[in-house]
């Protein structure tokens, strides 16, 4: 290995993060052996390397000992790279020529031996040191930002986020798959904890983005493709054929009137019925009706179109195709939402077995005054029930289906049991596992269910048949738990069970995040970039995430985080460029074969391999490059590097460690 411009000049920050790091490692000791290593010109410890006064320490020595490499010794890079890189940076050093060494997440915090731990220090500041040696200067450039944005998903979410746009004359494409936005909540009658009713929340906004001269809504579509880079996005949208015209239909609704063929209504949950031709619900936007085509008996058996002989505005278009559209955008919001857990996977509680056993979004349709009960809660023969249990936790925190806490069906079953109580009079027992109501003004609408009258049984449930040998079991689905509180097992007869199911990834979640290119966490959800300081971005510059398809989570959060996301996008879209990472690979030309491993591997499309005078030879696009290394690890002929993490500069990270024990 050699290095071309003369020994640098190195200094080494040693920062001891409070106790965080000086509580395990002697950062002093640390900081002398650095004075001891080759080409380190100064060495010094520090309480918090990223302070002002940490950061003005190094700036100071960058003027005045003519520092051309800096080494800081403290937390993960994820933390504070960009902040001493900008110290750098402001003192006239090319940010590039900046080492970190990770003492906190891959030292302290992970062993209490102080001697052996300060020995792992002085090993990690050894191979940052030697990183540094090699480094080189990197140039960035900006790339201009397409104005446009793209949100994907029209729940609450994603309405919110494309308003929020929209209202600083910014143009959004709102692409929804079903044929009206609103999401789960157009399916709710009220909202915890407030009891508002959702429709008079939800609707005003779905009707401003059908309105909105800055909003292109493009629902029953879906996205099949994505590509570019960050400011630089070009989509496919596939818009599938309603087979009615949405210039020409003017939502009288006497189509679905007239339609005599019928099935279930997804939006009822199957509590009620649609037509073969159909607009989802009364308020759906845009209030344009589609025709389903599995059912619609014209284009089972060719004969019938009646909808066609009732359409004044002649909006019926038999011949209409799905098409792909095209469109261009600099950032993309991703807000698919969740689906909920499907019950019938913990036989326990015998959904789909035992009559009059619901989930909770199938009651939030039966309460619902426009749900296909007009707001009756009634059981499968007709009748009011006169005792109704709600079970909590029904698919989350169970290490058999999912381990997380799906943070709204506490809260969602408090209200089901006011609702209930509110409309049949029934007495309503909730069981639960502990009981959360951690939100603004949750606690107290906990309390007022409880002052309704409501009754709480701690302990896990199974519902069975009602035993003949009992009699006052008959006619009764039970309820048997393991009361935690009295550690007694209890049969409660009730005449209806609610499931509060838990929330999940949608099903087709893994196949959205190819397509966006972004990754999941291990319970499924969208990955954000960083859960407290990044928790919009994602891992892909410009792509951001929101709602509940990020992880569970109530409307108030959900629309907080939908602004934050609009926000971000109008940030970039104000600043006008974006700078990529510099970090990015290179091919030396003389060295390429063209043999488009590079291109096969790439998951970002960032190297192609074209012919330069009839010889085929890869070339990487850096704006779309991410620096990941995988073509650099795949070139047969060693034709590719990653800048920043040159073959000198992790030989000499790895020399350094040559021997120490992990
Ligand atoms: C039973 C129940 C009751 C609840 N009650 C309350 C309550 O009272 N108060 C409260 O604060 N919270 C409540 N919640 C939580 C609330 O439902 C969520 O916070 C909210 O719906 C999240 O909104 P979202 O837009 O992220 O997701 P969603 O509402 O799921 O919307 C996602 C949208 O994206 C669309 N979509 C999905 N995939 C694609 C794709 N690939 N392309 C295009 N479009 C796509 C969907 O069709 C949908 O329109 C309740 C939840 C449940 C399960």
């Amino acid at each position: 290995m050699t290095r071309e411009n003369g020994a640098p000049r190195i200094g080494v920050y040693v920062c001891h993060c409070g106790t965080n790091i000086a509580g395990v490692v002697d950062v002093e000791q640390v900081a002398d052996y650095a004075r001891g290593l080759p080409s380190v010109v100064v060495a010094r410890d520090y309480k918090y390397m990223c302070s002002d006064p940490g950061q003005n320490l190094i700036k100071d020595d960058i003027r005045e000992f003519g520092l051309d490499r800096v080494v800081v010794a403290s937390c993960s890079p994820r933390m504070h790279e960009p902040t001493f890189r900008r110290a750098c940076q402001a003192a006239g050093l090319n940010p590039y020529l900046f080492a970190m060494a990770n003492i906190r997440e891959h030292c302290s915090w992970v062993h209490d031996d102080v001697e052996l731990a300060t020995e792992k220090a002085k090993a990690l500041v050894r191979a940052a040191v030697g990183r540094a040696y090699y480094q080189e200067s990197l140039e960035t450039h900006g790339v201009p930002v397409n104005p446009n944005v793209l949100v994907v998903g029209g729940g609450i979410a994603g309405i919110q986020a494309a308003l929020e746009i929209a209202d600083a004359d910014r143009q959004v494409y709102l692409v929804e798959r079903e044929p009206s936005i609103g999401g789960h909540m157009a399916q709710f009658d009220k909202t915890f904890p407030t009891l508002d009713c959702a429709a008079c929340i939800l609707t005003p906004k779905m009707v401003s983005v059908g309105q909105h001269p800055f909003i292109k809504l493009m629902s029953y579509s879906e996205v099949v493709e994505v590509s570019g880079f960050v400011g630089n996005y070009t989509v496919k949208v596939r818009r599938k054929a309603r087979y009615v015209d949405e210039e020409k239909c003017t939502g009288c609704g006497l189509c679905q009137t007239k339609c005599p063929w019928k099935t279930d209504s997804e939006f009822d949950m199957g509590l009620g019925k649609r037509k073969a031709i159909y607009m989802p619900f009364p308020q759906a936007i845009p209030l344009v009706p589609v025709i389903d085509t599995d059912l619609c008996v014209y284009f089972q058996k060719g004969k019938c179109r009646v909808c066609e002989k009732f359409c004044e505005a002649n909006a019926l278009d038999f011949e209409q195709t799905d098409r792909i559209e095209e469109i261009e955008v600099g950032s993309i919001i991703v807000a698919t939402g969740f689906e909920t857990f499907d019950a019938e996977r913990i036989p326990r509680y015998s959904y789909g077995r035992l009559p009059n056993v619901v989930t909770s979004l199938e009651l939030e349709r039966m309460v619902n005054a426009s749900g296909p009960t007009g707001g009756k809660i009634v059981l499968e023969d007709g009748s009011t029930p006169e005792r109704v249990g709600i079970v909590h936790c029904v698919g989350s925190r169970d290490v058999n289906y999912n381990v997380y806490c799906s943070r709204v069906c506490c809260m969602a079953s408090l209200k089901l049991a006011h609702l209930v109580r509110e409309k049949s009079g029934a007495d309503v027992y909730n069981f639960y596992i502990d009981m959360r109501a951690g939100g603004k003004g949750y606690e107290e609408f906990y309390r007022r269910v409880m002052e309704e009258g409501t009754h709480v049984i701690r302990g896990r449930v199974a519902v069975v048949s009602a035993s003949p040998q009992v009699p006052e079991e008959e006619g009764h689905l039970i309820v048997q738990v393991e009361d935690t509180l009295t550690a007694v097992v209890r049969r409660i007869p009730m005449d209806m069970v609610i499931l509060a199911v838990g929330m999940e990834p949608r099903e087709d979640a893994e196949e959205v995040a190819r397509l966006f290119k972004i990754s999941r966490s291990a319970d499924g959800f969208f990955l954000e970039k960083h859960p407290k300081l990044d928790p919009v971005a994602t891992t892909t510059d410009g792509v951001f995430v929101v709602g509940a398809c990020q992880g569970p989570k109530d409307i108030p959060d959900t629309v907080a985080q939908a602004s934050a996301a609009a926000a971000r996008a109008l940030a970039m879209i104000s600043k006008g460029q974006v700078v990529p990472e510099a970090a990015t690979a290179t091919v030396d030309a003389a060295l390429c074969q063209g043999c488009g491993r590079c291109e096969e591997i790439c998951e970002f499309g960032a190297p192609i391999v074209t012919l330069e005078d009839g010889v085929p030879v890869s070339s990487v696009n850096a704006a779309m490059c991410k620096g990941c290394g995988a073509c650099a690890v795949v070139c047969p002929t060693g034709a590719i590097s990653v800048r920043h993490f040159t073959r000198d500069e992790i030989l000499a990270e790895i020399d350094a460690l040559a021997g120490v024990p992990a």
